[in-house]
């Protein structure tokens, strides 16, 4: 089926024209479907959402997918829900359309054949015809004068009755464009003015090629044009072309949108990150339970654009909170460097923002259930809501990640309590008692009824981390008995940790019949 350009073009214009003003923001985010998406590419999606959400202008998606050797199966898809799982709400873009569609370039040829039909018709391009045996040639003899390869334009003069008798055989061809020299500036709206002379470094560029798909730059730019972008925030890497779009755009005698080129994001060292890590990608922290809002100002951390107030702890901010703090004037032009400390401390603040709701607690007791199930498929423990609600909100302060619960220190809270062998745990350690050394855990057994009434007795008042503290402390002083032993003691037959999280807070979590029965059952049969 053949398209009609002028068709798509002016039904989609008019509309356009009639319902926005000249000065309304547009921006896009521009992924090819090469790989998933990684935390640079998270980044710049970003800058762009909250540029759009900060001007009230529009965010769009566009699938850059012209190079179809490189195409990842199922990478769109996944870009989409990465957007999507991080709070990006795209406004146009392949799955929800829009008035400036269609929204990936491979759907998109006929509108970029027509585009350079007009270069090559005013003579800004034109049909080049060199084998690429030839191109290798030309490669190769420039890197033995040690000069930098590039094309020698040879088609840019071929004659008129050459170029009929070629396509008249239907000899196969790509379309270059006259690459003129670029001296002026760029005005670049993170970098300031920045000069790059493109033709200084490479010939004439291919824009469309012999199979009829348009390179990068080509399609870059009739996109941003007939999508009425107004400004481009992408990675630095895309500088070095920027001369280029701008020449194409005044072959055309289009407007160009405004630049803004973000800097490099890189390792707390100073290393590079590297799109092969397959730790950076957005997929990767999702399945190891980073919350998406952590996520967000993990990486908005990194490249500054905020003006936030001075402060030593980390603080959570939503979309629309960053949004309105965002300025671009305030973005850094050195490289943002990741620290992955806070990362930690930001998913830790989302888990306890998530506990003070009770819809997202409930999803959080969902995760936990559903983690301590599939760690621990043999045990019999309780998992009921109440118990997870109370697990979740004693350890909130103390987790970066949910998983961090079903790791070895917090092993205790999902046993069923009949496996700590005190005797075992507490073996050689002794105290003074009217200064005699007496073997730990023999002089607990002497105390277990005393220890049990006393927990027990608690019921009157509540069983909780004060009331259990101060009871236990009043209790050490009259039976003298060194605190720190009795609670060493205790805390090996509820847990069967020698360290680990206070014993008036692990009684509370367990609840008084429980602790009462662990220590019983631990303390008695150890004994044996
Ligand atoms: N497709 C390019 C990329 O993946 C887009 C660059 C641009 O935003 O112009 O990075």
């Amino acid at each position: 089926m053949k398209l009609n350009v002028k068709r798509i073009l002016t039904t989609l214009s008019p509309l356009s024209v009639k319902y926005r003003s000249l000065h309304d923001v547009r921006v896009r985010f521009a992924p090819s479907p090469t790989g998933y998406l990684h935390l640079g590419g998270l980044r710049t999606a970003l800058y762009n959402y909250l540029f759009a959400l900060k001007n009230n202008g529009k965010f769009i998606l566009r699938i850059e997918d012209t190079d179809q050797t490189r195409l990842v199966a199922g990478a769109t898809k996944s870009i989409i829900d990465d957007l999507r799982w991080s709070g990006i709400v795209v406004d146009e873009g392949p799955t929800v359309g829009g008035n400036f569609g269609p929204y990936v370039q491979s759907e998109r040829l006929p509108i970029y054949n027509e585009a350079v039909q007009q270069l090559i018709e005013d003579g800004s391009a034109y049909r080049c015809y060199c084998s690429q045996t030839r191109l290798d040639l030309l490669r190769k003899e420039a890197l033995k004068q040690r000069q930098i390869p590039k094309y020698d334009n040879k088609c840019r003069h071929l004659k008129q009755s050459d170029i009929q008798d070629k396509l008249s055989k239907g000899v196969p061809f790509c379309v270059r464009f006259k690459l003129d020299d670029y001296n002026d500036p760029v005005q670049d709206l993170v970098y300031g003015n920045v000069f790059v002379n493109s033709s200084k470094h490479e010939g004439d560029p291919i824009i469309i090629k012999s199979d009829g798909y348009p390179t990068y730059h080509f399609a870059n730019v009739v996109d941003d044009h007939y999508m009425e972008v107004t400004h481009v925030f992408r990675g630095v890497e895309w500088q070095i072309s920027t001369p280029k779009h701008l020449l194409l755009y005044k072959a055309f005698g289009w407007n160009p949108p405004k630049y803004g080129h973000l800097p490099l994001l890189i390792n707390a060292d100073g290393t590079k990150l590297s799109k092969r890590q397959g730790d950076i990608s957005i997929k990767s922290f999702r399945e190891s339970g980073v919350f998406s809002l952590a996520l967000v100002n993990y990486v908005m951390c990194a490249g500054g654009g905020f003006h936030k107030e001075q402060s030593t702890k980390p603080s959570l901010e939503t979309l629309e909170s960053l949004s309105k703090m965002f300025n671009i004037e305030n973005l850094n032009s050195h490289p943002g460097r990741l620290n992955p400390d806070l990362l930690n401390d930001f998913n830790n603040l989302e888990i306890r923002r998530k506990l003070s709701d009770e819809n997202e607690t409930d999803e959080l007791i969902k995760t936990v259930r559903g983690m301590v199930r599939s760690k621990y498929p043999e045990r019999n423990i309780d998992l009921e809501t109440p118990y997870l609600k109370s697990i979740l909100k004693w350890s909130a302060e103390r987790l970066s990640n949910l998983s961090d619960l079903t790791s070895d220190k917090f092993n205790f809270l999902w046993t069923d309590g009949s496996a700590v062998n005190t005797k075992e745990l507490t073996k050689g350690k002794t105290f003074k008692l009217n200064n005699i050394y007496v073997d730990c855990f023999n002089i607990s057994i002497c105390f277990i009824d005393q220890i049990l009434e006393l927990l027990d007795s608690l019921e009157k008042i509540e069983f909780s981390k004060t009331n259990i503290q101060t009871s236990l402390k009043s209790y050490s002083g009259k039976a003298q008995i060194k605190f720190p032993v009795l609670m060493k003691i205790l805390r090996t037959s509820l847990s069967g940790l020698k360290e680990g999280p206070g014993v008036a807070e692990v009684m509370e979590i367990f609840g008084k019949d429980e602790s009462l029965r662990r220590i019983r059952s631990n303390l008695n049969s150890s004994s044996i």
